[in-house]
């Protein structure tokens, strides 16, 4: 395992991420006993980072990352979780209220009191690593809001020893990124969506410069994007499999990142054994894409930007009244343009299609709009499950 130096100590180059830990099927329920096994054997074959956020798995994926890190001696690992100010608002009352996915939970009167109860989950008495999570311009006011104080409170705890680096996560513009790193000279690093297809497609390229200039490190999430670049489509896996027979699609994204000198760690939401092991295969050299290479892949990603840029992270699902899939659709849609690419559309969509029930295609969607406001990638979901309706509609007539 490669590792680089944070600060006075050694993160790996390859962190795990708890978002997509593998799932019963029952929601999202983890099968305990799968992940276990992940989580083992990222520990065993060195990893150090393990980062998880107060919104994953609906809530249980600090139980689990604390239950599964429990055995371990404290100083070996380095645990890092987020603070949901994202998905929070202030009542008339001055209490703290949940909203979109999280509006089912009951108001907090303060930050503290989530604070001390991912403590409890996690089973430490520090966190290593904290983030406020996916600072953006919805979640600006939240987070600046001097009465609600979530900074002051977080830095207190800095100074308790509770938290040792404080950093935020940003699905935000470059531009609200640097604002709030002039506004705030407390961070020790940023996590950002950082990738060959959105080094263009999302500006991921100034996020990193503009991260660098401010001297911070950059921890990486969305590196293959939700599995997307993990493996592309025929043609174009094929292009990368010409040039290194032996390695796997994934490889070439995390190639990439190594690529990058401000790149910390990269955290890979890894679901099962499979991909860790390749995954870490990856990180036991350094080797970077060339130029050459580098070309490559963005020429790979000129062709993919005409595709919906879902990470399947699921934050819109919680929201339709129509209780679509809505991941799902998106990934089939693609599966469409893909194909449409390599003139195979309609070759195997029909039979997934065919298994669904009316109320689960895209023709169900009413368009209330609930799920783009939430989505992080900014998506305008019910433009694209419209436009899905009516190619299916065509198909079919
Ligand atoms: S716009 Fe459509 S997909 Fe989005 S929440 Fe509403 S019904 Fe569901
Ligand atoms: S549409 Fe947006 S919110 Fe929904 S799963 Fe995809 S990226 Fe996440």
């Amino acid at each position: 395992m490669l590792y680089k130096p944070f600060q006075n100590i050694n993160l790996s180059c390859l962190g795990m991420g708890a978002m997509r830990l593998p799932k019963t099927g029952e929601g999202e329920k983890i099968d305990e006993q799968r992940a276990r096994e992940i989580i083992e054997y990222a520990y065993s074959n060195g990893l150090n980072y393990f980062d998880t956020a107060y919104r994953y798995h609906a809530g249980e994926s600090e139980t689990f990352m604390g239950k599964a890190l429990k055995d371990k001696k404290r100083d070996s690992f380095y645990l890092a979780t987020k603070f949901p100010g994202h998905m929070m608002e202030k009542t008339d009352d001055g209490k703290l209220k949940f909203t979109g996915l999280l509006a089912s939970h009951p108001p907090v009167a303060a930050v503290s009191d989530i604070f001390d109860r991912q403590l409890e989950k996690c089973g430490v008495d520090y966190f290593d690593f904290y983030l406020l999570h996916n600072v953006c311009e919805t979640a600006w006011d939240f987070y600046t809001d001097e009465e609600i104080g979530c900074i002051r409170y977080l830095l207190e705890q800095k100074r308790k020893g509770r938290i040792h680096h404080l950093g935020f996560s940003a699905h935000a513009r470059a531009e609200t990124i640097e604002k709030f790193l002039d506004k705030y000279d407390c961070f020790e690093f940023v996590q950002i969506q950082l990738n060959y297809l959105d080094w263009t497609l999302q500006n991921a390229s100034k996020k990193y410069e503009v991260i660098k200039k401010h001297g911070l490190p950059v921890v990486v999430m969305e590196p293959c994007r939700g599995a997307k670049l993990a493996s592309i489509n025929e043609n174009l896996n094929a292009l990368l499999k010409e040039k290194r027979p032996d390695a796997s699609i994934a490889s070439w994204a995390f190639r990439f990142l190594q690529s990058l000198p401000g790149v910390q760690v990269v955290l890979s939401g890894m679901t099962t054994l499979e991909q860790l092991k390749d995954n870490i295969k990856t990180f036991s050299t350094n080797d970077p894409t060339s130029e050459a290479e580098k070309e490559l892949l963005f020429t790979i990603a000129g062709k993919l930007a005409d595709t919906v840029p879902c990470t399947a992270c699921r934050y819109c699902c919680e929201d339709c009244p129509q209780s679509l899939d809505i991941p799902k659709l998106i990934s089939l849609y693609n599966e469409y343009t893909y194909g449409k690419t390599a003139n195979l559309a309609f070759t195997t969509l029909p039979f997934t299609i065919g298994a669904m029930k009316p109320e689960e295609l895209p023709s169900a969607c009413i368009a209330c709009g609930s799920c783009a406001k939430v989505c992080p990638q900014s998506i305008d979901i019910p433009a694209v499950l419209e436009k899905f309706a009516e190619v299916l509609k065509s198909k079919t007539a």
